[in-house]
């Protein structure tokens, strides 16, 4: 799985114009070495675990990999409930060490977290979040507990059902919770500059991925069809 990235030194060197090129993704944002020029990278990404995720599983669709597929969009799904469970906290004050520490109660059982994202979702906007459908929840345990294989189109129905559930909620989040989505974002940032140590010269960039906490989606989102169009993938 690649990701795509740019060097600044090439950037700069263009007057500001610069040429992605591709790396191995990586858990932890961060990427060393040379660039395809020569230049020295120390270079940070700010993608969320719910954002990289959801774009290994387009890619094990474009790779044929269905099974891997589902088994991504899903834990996806997980980690955007576990940002947006830390979105709402935020906007009730909570402190990231206390939310750490109740966390921890929760992080071993997905199905805790759905049961704490439905409920603050409801408290805070007055309605339940969309979540999988039972047909679609069916398919997911079929696929990661009974090792079903399923088609592309399955991987591709369920990818769509993931998507919508997670914008949905950005577009809801982004709308009255914009700044903790802001300082969520930013502690997710602060994580994985911690790890830079003090080396320079060392740069942040957006990754354009398919889902980015920071588009603007208030007047509505690229839909899945859309996405998948663009990677080459056809149903
Ligand atoms: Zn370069």
């Amino acid at each position: 799985m690649r990701v795509n990235l740019m060097c600044p030194s090439c950037a700069q060197s263009q007057g500001g114009v610069g040429r992605w090129f591709v790396e191995m993704i990586r858990e932890d944002g961060l990427y060393t070495g040379k660039c395809p020029h020569g230049h020295d990278l120390l270079l940070a990404t700010q993608t969320l675990p719910h954002e990289m995720l959801f774009e290994i599983a387009l890619n094990a669709i474009y790779d044929g990999y269905n099974r891997e597929a589902v088994s991504s969009f899903t834990a996806s799904m997980e980690r955007f409930f576990e940002f947006a469970i830390k979105v709402i906290a935020a906007k009730r004050a909570v402190t990231p060490d206390a939310f750490a520490d109740a966390w921890k109660q929760v992080s071993k059982q997905s199905e805790r977290q759905i049961g704490v994202y439905v409920f603050l979702y409801l408290l805070d906007f007055g309605v339940r979040p969309i979540i999988l459908s039972h047909k679609m929840t069916e398919l997911r345990n079929d696929v990661i507990h009974k090792g079903k294989l399923p088609d592309r189109k399955e991987a591709l129905t369920f990818g769509n059902a993931v998507h919508q559930i997670i914008q949905e909620a950005v577009r809801q989040l982004r709308s009255t919770h914009l700044d903790q989505v802001n300082a969520v974002l930013g502690q997710h940032v602060a994580k994985t500059a911690e790890k830079m140590g003090n080396t320079y010269p060392r740069t942040f960039q957006v990754t354009s991925t398919a889902l980015n906490i920071i588009d603007d989606v208030t007047t509505g989102y690229k839909p899945f069809q859309q996405i998948i169009v663009a990677r080459g993938i056809s149903f």
